[in-house]
């Protein structure tokens, strides 16, 4: 006989065992299926091991120009055998935290794949999960009241350039390379073709990449993308906008050449790797849709904004579900779905109150709509920008390169958008989004007192400059 529960979730990713550990503490009995390692692609080959070597990376790079500070340190010497297992104990210690807060609010793991199946003898529904276990425990069914599919994204593939995790790899290979190659060319210049390139230069590699539409960092504002691509240049990474990549011409063990365009014009380029950095393809096969009423659209699933789908019974959240592929976006949506279980009719996550971030050498982070997108919105726009060179602490912390933007409703104050771009950004970024939640004005920004001397400091200096009554600048 299949076991009861008020919720199975399908993927112990960032949104699925955040959504679990909600719903246990709500009271409500829960499985989740997990057919890999708790934590998901967060944990295990996205946000922490990429930040992880990032930090190796920028202390690599910080520790050769020590000299500014006054320290002279000879023999700086990479071990990346040593950043590498530095980076899997930082991921194991987490994935420890992970499956020990779902021990602790007494979830039922399964180890397998979970598919849902249609209406059955057990349900007039469609919503028992078969369980195919990895973990030589006996294949299970689940019977439960609410589903909840959290399973999450792969990275795109690029067709003729599929991905063999030696010469031509993916991000997963990326993050498990036992030596660096003294080239590499990135394809995609979004945001984790950005951290690559800002780890793989720090690193010492020579960097290319491609980015098919006009800039870096497409999401972005214009101000910030066009300051990160300055920015890497003057790094010495080489960066083709508007480029394509028509084909693989060559590779054997040690390199790779494609055929490239750029402005219609035809060229080759070799390195030692390539990174596909293209995007992310929702996991929606071999779960079961099939069985279901639930509707998939341009490969994700579609959901409500309470993350119901078309079978109101089961929801579906996080990268599986399409439109901003982030942690924070899936572990909110999860927790949104548990509320909407219990009739709590929460605020569906809204994408203008989000906060994106690059955590490159320096830092983007933005949250709120563009200048652009303001400007084609609103009728009146007033925008201030601010440079970090403005405040005694980046002086201090000899890290001046960057700007802080405000984009403000020129009519009624309210902050459209803020994004910003230097060292230490994803930190402050939080301001603003809490700013946002509670709808505060520009002016309430411009009046709250920021310790000195702080990088928080620029958001009072940008928010008086929307006014032109900055102070330090
Ligand atoms: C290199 C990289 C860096 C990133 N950096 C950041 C960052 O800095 N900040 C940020 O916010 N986001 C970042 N992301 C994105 C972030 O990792 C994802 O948005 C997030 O992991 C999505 O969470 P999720 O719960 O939807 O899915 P996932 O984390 O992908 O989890 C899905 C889980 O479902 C499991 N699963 C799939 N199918 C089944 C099945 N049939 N049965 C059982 N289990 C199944 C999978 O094994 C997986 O564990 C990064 C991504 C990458 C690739």
């Amino acid at each position: 006989m299949p076991k009861e529960y008020d919720l199975v979730i399908i993927g112990a990713g960032t949104g699925g065992y955040t959504a679990a550990v909600k719903a246990a503490k709500e009271g409500l009995k829960t499985a989740v299926v997990e057919k890999d390692r708790e934590g998901g692609t967060c944990l295990h080959q996205g946000c922490i091991p990429s930040k992880a070597l990032l930090k190796s990376a920028e202390m690599y790079r910080e520790m050769q120009e020590s000299a500014q500070y006054g320290i002279s340190a000879s023999d700086v010497t990479l071990q990346f055998d040593k950043v590498q297992s530095r980076k899997d104990t930082v991921v194991e210690q987490l994935h420890r935290g992970v499956k020990s807060l779902m021990n602790k609010d007494s979830i039922d793991i399964y180890k397998g794949t979970g598919r849902i199946l249609g209406p059955s003898i057990f349900s007039p529904r469609a919503g028992t999960i078969s369980v195919e276990r990895n973990d030589e425990q006996e294949n299970a069914m689940l019977l439960p009241k609410h589903v909840m599919i959290a399973t999450g994204s792969r990275p795109r593939q690029f067709p003729g350039l599929e991905a063999d995790g030696t010469t031509i790899m993916t991000s997963d290979h990326a993050l498990e390379l036992n030596e660096l190659p003294a080239s590499i060319i990135i394809v995609g210049g979004g945001v984790i073709g950005v951290e690559f390139a800002s780890m793989m230069s720090d690193f010492g590699v020579e960097v290319t990449v491609i980015e098919n539409t006009s800039r870096l960092l497409p999401q972005e504002d214009q101000d910030v993308a066009k300051e990160m691509e300055k920015s890497l240049k003057n790094r010495g990474v080489h960066i083709y906008t508007a480029g394509n990549v028509l084909e693989k011409k060559y590779s054997d063990e040690d390199s790779v050449t494609l055929q490239v365009e750029q402005n219609g014009q035809p060229f080759e380029l070799t390195a030692g790797k390539v990174l596909l950095c293209i995007g992310r393809q929702a996991n929606i096969e071999d779960i079961g849709i099939e069985n279901t009423d639930i509707e998939t659209e341009n490969g994700v699933v579609v959901t409500d904004g309470a993350g119901r789908t078309k079978e109101t019974h089961i929801y579906a959240i996080g990268d599986v579900r399409g439109g901003m592929q982030l942690a924070h976006t899936a572990s909110r949506e999860g927790i949104n779905a548990v509320e909407d279980m219990l009739m709590r009719m929460p605020e569906p996550v809204d994408p203008a109150r989000v906060p994106r971030c690059t955590y490159s050498r320096p830092e983007t982070a933005s949250i709120g709509w563009t200048q652009e997108q303001a400007e084609n919105r609103y009728e009146y726009v007033k925008v201030s920008r601010v440079p970090f060179q403005a405040l005694g602490r980046a002086v201090v912390q000899g890290k001046t390169e960057g700007f802080v933007k405000f984009v403000v409703n020129g009519a009624n104050d309210d902050l459209l958008g803020v994004h910003m771009f230097g060292d230490g950004v994803t930190e402050l970024i939080s301001e603003a989004s809490l700013a946002m939640l509670v709808d505060a004005a520009n002016t309430e920004l411009a009046e709250t007192i920021h310790p000195h001397p702080s990088l928080s400091e620029i958001f009072g200096e940008a928010a008086l400059a929307v006014e032109n009554r900055a102070i330090h600048f």
